[in-house]
């Protein structure tokens, strides 16, 4: 494969500012390889850093945003064995230091060495250059190989999925016959129904409040959609499961009114997981959750290699992300990508970009 010289990226030249402008196309170091950038998914995150920044982010005028994506590799440094050019891939986004005792626990999103570049911490997107752009460098640990019948565009959103399944596995995994509530029909909730309903869940309730993405969420295998601008989401989930409420909570809407929705509808002795980021302070009455013997977990995007059962998952068409996607749009329109992304234009769910 022929790699030249410069590419085109879309690189933050200061909060509200991405340029697509010329970059060295960079080259792979020992254990990395050069992906060659076919998909890239626009996700909340992106907004945040865009807006307001993250901590540990690259300088301004440097950094290319983007961390849902796909491609071929193009090159493999030293070391790699495990792929070769021509392989179809899709990344993840966290490569923990290895090193840290969250790391040597498989919790490597939530490493220790979080944007220690040399202690070899790395997050595509977030600390290091991602994917909005032709090429990208990534670790092999956050390399899984693409099947055939998964396409580029599908597989951008294997971290929204596989954020999901790190939740529920940090809920204990156990969710066959179980009553599931789920509050937020974007794509961590759409996703989330459709990996419920792959692990057996009993009956899935998904909570929104767009008509639109709670009838996709039916399609997409919950067994009930509540609007919560019309009805009452607690009340519905408790007559759903016979007064008792769901086994399992996941909030994929980062609200004070989803999490005190959550506490008042899960089953006592319950677990509540939280999948959204909370941008401000919430008040909630926490004391329901002591009260009723109510687990709270959290996780931070995807982890233990959820990325890859993610893939396998939609490779056996158990969930799939095709009707997730409202949009598209070449790399030089980034800005119409993220605008349509943030202001939810046409309906806007998940919007990719295509360098
Ligand atoms: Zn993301
Ligand atoms: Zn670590």
């Amino acid at each position: 494969m022929k790699i030249p010289e410069k590419m085109k990226a879309a690189v933050l030249y200061g909060f509200n500012d991405v340029r697509v402008v010329e970059r060295k196309v960079p080259l792979p170091g020992r254990d990395e390889a050069l992906v060659k950038i076919a998909a890239c998914g626009v996700c909340g995150g992106d907004i945040k850093i865009i807006k307001r920044g993250m901590p540990k982010q690259p300088p301004f005028e440097e950094f290319i945003i983007g961390h849902e994506y796909s491609g071929t590799i193009a090159a493999v440094g030293e070391g790699i064995d495990e792929f070769k050019p021509g392989d179809r891939v899709v990344v993840e986004v966290h490569k923990g230091c290895g090193r840290c005792k969250n790391c040597i626990m498989g919790k490597y999103t939530a490493c220790l060495n979080y944007g220690n570049f040399e202690k070899g911490h790395r997050a595509n997107g977030f600390t290091t250059n991602g994917g909005f752009a032709e090429y990208a460098v990534n670790h092999v640990n956050t390399l899984c190989k693409l099947p055939d019948n998964i396409s580029f565009e599908e597989a951008t959103l294997a971290t929204t999925a596989g954020t999901s399944l790190y939740g529920i596995d940090m809920a204990g995994g156990y969710i066959s016959g179980e009553a599931v509530a789920i509050l937020g029909p974007g794509s961590i909730g759409l996703m989330a129904v459709q990996c419920c309903k792959a692990l057996g869940a009993g009956r899935v309730i998904l909570n929104g409040t767009r008509d639109d993405r709670l009838e996709l969420g039916k399609k997409l295998g919950a067994d009930n959609v509540v609007n919560v601008n019309r009805e009452n989401p607690v009340e519905i989930v408790r007559e759903l499961t016979s007064g008792i409420g769901a086994d399992l909570v996941l909030v994929a809407a980062g609200m004070e009114e989803s999490l005190q929705q959550a506490l008042e509808m899960t089953r006592r002795g319950g677990e509540i997981v939280l999948l959204a980021h909370f941008d401000d302070p919430v008040t909630i009455d926490i004391g329901l959750a002591v009260k009723n013997g109510i687990n709270i977990f959290t996780v931070r995007g995807e982890g233990r290699m959820s990325v890859h059962r993610a893939i396998s998952l939609m490779a056996e068409g158990k969930i799939e992300g095709k009707s997730l996607i409202t949009h598209t749009f070449p790399l030089e329109n980034i800005n119409e990508a993220l605008t349509t992304f943030m202001e939810r234009k046409d309906n806007a769910l998940k919007v990719v970009v295509h360098p």
